[in-house]
């Protein structure tokens, strides 16, 4: 029963994808457009990102893998300066640099998660998490207050989700 996607019709579609793509929440955007919660839902799943392939959306495509590229940035510079801190000896920042590395992953998650526009997905609960977290862990064995600090602030970090 194919239906007409109320969302794809409608006059200010483009300004609609831009702001599903921004992040801006169904809710409001339900309330600013007039549009159903579950159709705009739906459209962000099933329609916006074929939309975002086409040539028309380039600059929110572009605008998506900047964020990512950004991301990634951070990640390696945060690997970088741990291995750096690791090195000398010096695990107070090399500490800072792995619960860094930890809310990027988060962020990394998040951000692909918004992407791949399924509906909010807690990054703690995931199997990915729980195997991030082990092998943060199992790394950290050679250094037991290191491992205390982390698997401390990993909690703080899940329980305050
Ligand atoms: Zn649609």
């Amino acid at each position: 029963m194919p239906r007409v996607c109320t969302v794809c019709v409608h006059p200010d579609r483009e300004a609609i994808d831009a702001a599903l793509v921004g992040g801006i929440a169904v809710p409001a955007l339900s309330r600013e457009y007039g549009l159903s919660e579950d159709a705009l839902t739906r459209h962000r799943s099933r329609h916006l990102p074929a939309a975002m392939l086409k040539a028309r959306a380039a600059n929110e495509a572009t605008l998506a893998a900047d964020l990512l590229a950004k991301v990634a940035a951070l990640e390696a510079d945060a690997k970088r300066l741990g291995a750096q801190a690791e090195k000398a000896g010096d695990l107070r920042t090399a500490l800072g640099a792995v619960r860094e590395l930890v809310r990027i992953v988060e962020l990394l998650a998040k951000l692909r998660g918004e992407l791949d526009e399924r509906p909010q997905v807690n990054i703690l609960v995931s199997a990915q998490w729980q195997n991030i977290r082990r092998t943060l862990l199992v790394a950290l064995e050679p250094y037991p207050q290191a491992r205390a600090a982390v698997s401390e602030s990993l909690l703080e970090l899940e329980l305050a989700t």
